[in-house]
């Protein structure tokens, strides 16, 4: 099917990940006032009824990197560091009306980390929710009853333990107490962990019995949260792609794709790159619909998968792809159903594309300047296979 030229678009004055790679670029004086109060709003979440999620100097943000500023590149960053913070409040400020709010609505019955998604979930929830491998990262539990800290699931030793094969990975660590010398129980270690962790197990210090296990945050000698120090978390995940404790290292297919297709990706799936539709949530004023079809509010998973642009470049592209279901109902659950059914291989070619489509649909909105489907996937393919030679020969520690 052959594109259209479309008209240019009324668009936002600026639009931050869409202009991702010119991040550096200090803002224009007169752009300001309005497109940061915009740009405000989006990516920290503020809206009339959730005001009291208003976390960032923003002047200092725009400030470029060379005079004190944080540099756009490190956006990403300094979000999940503001929204770590108000997560934090919601393991810590317990006596807030902010927690008994978030509490009652999304965990009443377990804790902020143990938290689901669950169904319709407010924008703030969902990027609350995203803070949390950051949280995990940053910090660690500090024993008291164990009654809280799965052996598996919480960090509670410096590295993650091994078990057995076969074991129970559901047990809390006061299932490994002995009552009567209020210390740990050997026997369960031993048949537990497997023998690098056994020791590192016992040296863990029990604390008060009597007392609750806390999350204490790991980054400064007080281990007292703070935005600074979570933002260096942050950068740091960005950097190694993921935390050690996250659930992409359950699943063992580490993608090599470049940091800021990961990135993308990782937006995509969370439901906050900055669509026509996301912005018409965030109250932005801007027609929700696809502006290349018209037919479908334009989601990630519209605009990346299902319109007419997408089609035609998936339809390039050759193997398993072909034959999966494109019934899903949201960008995360395309991905989740994909990573059943594709290798590493086309996952990383899959995510490589989208980023590709993503690229080629800001060209069409920003420069009104199209690119063929063949074009859009030789570029995704070039991109990859430079960055996985580039990877490979780079010397390994
Ligand atoms: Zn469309």
């Amino acid at each position: 099917m052959k594109l259209t030229q479309l008209p240019q678009q009324q668009r936002l004055p600026f639009s931050p990940a869409r202009h991702h790679d010119h991040f550096e670029l200090e803002l224009p004086g007169a752009w300001k006032p309005s497109g940061n109060s915009v740009l405000a709003k989006y990516w920290w979440g503020q809206t009339r009824n959730e005001r009291k999620i208003h976390w960032i100097n923003w002047g200092k943000l725009c400030t470029p990197k060379n005079r004190g500023g944080v540099g756009f590149r490190n956006i990403h960053a300094f979000n999940l560091a503001m929204l770590a913070k108000q997560a934090w409040r919601l393991i810590h400020g317990t006596h807030s009306l902010f927690y008994r709010v978030y509490k009652a609505r999304y965990f009443p019955t377990c804790s902020f980390m143990e938290a689901h998604l669950g169904s319709n979930p407010s924008y703030v929830w969902r990027s609350l929710l995203s803070a949390r491998e950051l949280l995990q990262e940053g910090s660690v539990w500090k024993i008291g009853d164990g009654s809280s800290v799965g052996i598996q699931n919480h960090k509670w030793l410096p590295h993650p333990p091994t078990f057995h094969a076969g074991m129970d990975l559901t047990l809390r660590m006061a299932d490994f107490i002995n009552p009567q010398t209020k210390q740990w129980d050997r026997g369960k270690v031993n048949a537990q962990f497997q023998p690098p962790f056994r020791d590192m197990v016992m040296r863990v210090h029990w604390g008060n019995l009597e007392s609750r296990d806390t999350l204490v945050w790991n980054e400064n000698k007080a281990q007292m949260f703070s935005v600074r120090t979570a933002y260096q978390v942050a950068l740091r995940m960005n950097q190694t792609g993921s935390a050690k404790h996250s659930r992409v290292h359950e699943d063992k297919r580490i993608w090599s794709i470049p940091p800021k297709v990961r990135n993308f990706m990782w937006q995509a799936s969370s439901d906050i790159l900055p669509t026509h539709a996301n912005l018409a949530r965030r109250r932005v004023p801007t027609d929700p619909k696809c502006a290349v079809c018209g037919l479908s509010d334009e989601t990630a998973l519209h605009i990346l998968w299902q319109c007419l642009l997408a089609r035609n470049v998936w339809a390039l592209v050759r193997g398993k792809l072909q034959k999966c279901d494109s019934s899903a109902r949201t960008f995360f659950c395309l991905a989740q159903t994909l990573k059943e059914k594709l290798s590493r291989k086309e996952l990383e070619m899959w995510a490589m594309v989208a980023w590709s489509i993503w690229n080629a649909q800001n060209r069409l909105y920003f420069e009104a300047s199209q690119t063929s489907p063949h074009a859009i996937l030789k570029s995704a393919k070039t991109l990859l296979e430079d960055y996985q030679r580039l990877t490979r020969s780079m010397p390994r520690n």
